[in-house]
């Protein structure tokens, strides 16, 4: 396999990297604009945009943001409205595996910033229905989180004809380099089927081993171009206009508004992924076991490229979390009803051949970062440090003396444990 010789990235990362004579991968390349490119002034295209948005008519929002937890939502909703002056309306899709701490940071974002906030959260056993199929369908347990959270947004701006929505960083920027941030690509649908849903669109899961409903799927379903077209909408993101450094804007959100920070299974990144309870652990394992690296990677890559910290701090950052067995799997399991055997079988079928083998019933990893700590173009490709490495914070908690599940609850995507209700009258009227 072959590897960056500045990063930690493999070439048979799945959203596709090219390399260049020294060996380079397209992602480090388009990072390199982070410091070449004149930041007032592409802050000042934003501002151009935005205000032909902002205040219009007496309309009470003038954006859309998209919300989490965590996630830089902090940042964005910072910059949005305090920076730029912007009324934006929350939004968030609701991803049924929330953290207390999660919740605590939604809860206090809006709160801090006094805004109005809409979420939809999906039936539970729906959610469950829809995370099997795409289990047996693609190897993901998190393509009904995708699939919410990229289209939410866009269906609260149809209806409620809000035409702007604000997004944070664009991966295939940030993480690939497929485009650079003066093309300044905004959101699309195909953007979104090919790589965020993995080339799986909701239609696609109709009548399949679950025999999923339209109606069960309607709710994550990209609205018409018609619909977009009537209404205007465009979804632009903010690290074409902002120099964007995940770590640095967490800091200063922690200064700032006290976000909460915690430890996560399987990486050092202590910022990014709090509010969610698979994500830096059983699904992160996931992502391992189909392409040979975890999010592990993506964090040290995204230091090495910010030159914080070195290829080889990057490494050893690998080499203490790859193999950290998650604790939440066997919650998953009991949430979606599957055995360990079939899971396990579900997610073996997507294996990529590249960076795995099978030999006598033992899947072996044929190539890791690890043995290219040394290859011979690596000291060529380095960056010179631009700031000495400092480790991600852990803060306290924000959580309140009474008991946690009094209001946690209240936000909560479902109640474990609780059974459905006997239907008494079916839905669709016989006879
Ligand atoms: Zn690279």
């Amino acid at each position: 396999m072959r590897y960056c010789n500045r990063c930690l990235y493999p070439e048979n990362h799945p959203l596709h990297l090219t390399f260049d004579e020294d060996g380079v991968c397209s992602g480090c390349r388009v990072h390199e604009e982070k410091d070449t490119l004149d930041w007032t002034a592409r802050a000042e295209r934003l501002e151009a945009i935005l205000s032909r948005y902002r205040g219009k008519g007496d309309a009470r929002y003038d954006c859309i943001v998209p919300v989490s937890g965590a996630r830089d939502s902090y940042f964005i909703v910072d910059m949005v409205r305090r920076r730029f002056g912007m009324n934006p309306l929350l939004v968030s899709y609701n991803r049924q595996f929330n953290t207390p701490r999660g919740i605590r940071n939604l809860a206090y974002l809006r709160t801090i910033f006094d805004r109005d906030y809409m979420q939809l959260i999906l039936a539970p056993d729906e959610v469950k229905a829809i995370t099997r199929e795409t289990i047996h369908r693609i190897g993901s347990m998190y393509w009904h989180v995708l699939a919410g959270q990229t289209v939410f947004p866009v269906q609260v701006a149809v209806r409620l004809k809000i035409p702007l929505i604000i997004w944070g960083a664009h991966q295939g920027i940030d993480q690939v380099g497929m485009y650079s941030h003066t093309d300044e690509v905004e959101m699309t649908r195909k953007y979104r089927c090919e790589h965020d849903l993995m080339g799986i669109e909701a239609e696609d899961l109709i009548d399949g081993t679950e025999g999923l409903h339209e109606r069960d799927l309607v709710q994550l379903m990209y609205p018409h171009d018609r619909e977009l077209a009537r209404v205007g909408v465009r979804g632009i993101y903010l690290n074409n206009y902002l120099r964007w450094d995940s770590k640095r804007q967490h800091e200063d959100m922690i200064a700032a508004y006290d976000y909460e920070s915690a430890a996560q299974q399987r990486t050092f990144d202590t910022y990014n992924d709090v509010d969610c309870q698979h994500y830096s652990g059983l699904h992160d394992q996931v992502k391992f076991l189909k392409w040979g690296y975890g999010k592990v990677t993506d964090h040290a890559t995204r230091e090495i490229r910010l030159r914080r910290m070195t290829r080889e701090q990057g490494i050893e950052m690998v080499r203490r979390y790859a193999d950290v067995e998650p604790r939440d799997k066997q919650a998953f399991l009991d949430w979606v009803g599957m055995s360990a055997a079939d899971f396990d079988a579900a997610i073996d079928r997507f294996r990529d051949p590249r960076i795995w083998s099978l030999d006598n019933g033992t899947w072996t990893l044929r190539d890791s970062v690890l043995n290219h700590a040394t290859d011979t173009a690596v000291e060529q490709a380095r960056l010179t440090p631009a700031e000495p490495w400092h480790d991600f914070i852990v803060t306290g908690t924000r959580a309140p003396d009474e008991a946690e599940d009094e209001y946690v609850l209240m936000a909560k995507g479902y109640v474990p444990g609780v059974p459905a209700p006997t239907v008494v009258r079916p839905d669709t009227p016989t006879g």
